[in-house]
């Protein structure tokens, strides 16, 4: 077995990363201004690692749209939610006598809140909370690079899942927001044509030397037995 690498810090880029943009930088230097203000060099820099991982793509970013959410994160409180909302649709199409005594707003606000609870915030409070989406999605921020809901093209969108891995340079990410306006999933995933992750490299580097461990002992065997029969002749 090969030895377990480290796992890489999901949000941040590696050392690769952090060497390319020097590299960047480096070029930029050399065709501009000498001493330009450094803070705003350091600014620009910052700035430019906030979404380097969707720079200079060699490929397509695959695109996927759903009602649900594709990553695994807050898809049981999506169904929680939900399950409010198919109370409400379930209600308003049945006619019956007794919801229609409601008021109107009253009757939707009731409705539109009958979902299952889901847990609060804990920068908020604590415990559960019976929420509408807007509600609960009111915490999350979005994604200044893909803000386009892939569905009505509204930016008015949130993100709730996002990871980046940089290994020796290669990358790979994912991101899925959700639209405010239509309430439906954007999934934007992507990885270089010739990405390895950490734990894969490692894993190709480890058979590589066993092979090679392997082929130079079969060698020195076979030289052993060449010494020895030169040996036998003499
Ligand atoms: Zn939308």
């Amino acid at each position: 077995m090969p030895p377990k690498s480290k796992k890489t810090g999901k949000k941040k880029p590696g050392k690769s990363a952090a060497a390319s943009s020097k590299a960047k930088d480096a070029t930029g230097a050399t065709g501009g201004a000498k001493d330009v203000d450094k803070s705003t060099t350091k600014e620009e820099e910052e700035k430019d690692m906030t979404h380097a991982y969707a720079d200079d793509l060699k490929t397509d970013i695959y695109t996927d749209v759903n009602a649900n959410p594709k990553a695994l994160v807050h898809a049981t409180e999506w169904r929680k939610i939900m399950n409010g909302t198919t109370l409400d649709e379930e209600a308003c199409a049945r006619p019956s006598s007794t919801t229609t005594t409601f008021a109107t707003g009253r009757l939707t606000d009731r409705l539109a809140r009958a979902g299952d609870p889901v847990e609060i915030n804990p920068s908020v409070g604590a415990g559960m909370k019976i929420m509408t989406v807007d509600e609960w999605i009111s915490r999350w921020k979005p994604n200044e690079r893909f803000p386009d809901c892939l569905s009505c093209g509204s930016t008015n969108t949130k993100e709730h899942h996002f990871s980046q891995t940089w290994c020796r340079g290669k990358k790979k990410f994912e991101s899925e927001t959700i639209c405010c306006e239509c309430h439906m999933w954007s999934w934007r995933s992507y990885a270089d044509p010739d990405f390895l992750s950490p734990e894969e490299y490692d894993k190709l580097k480890w058979e590589k030397m066993v092979q090679e461990n392997a082929t130079r002992l079969k060698d020195a065997r076979v030289e052993d037995a060449a010494a020895e029969s030169v040996a036998a002749a003499a």
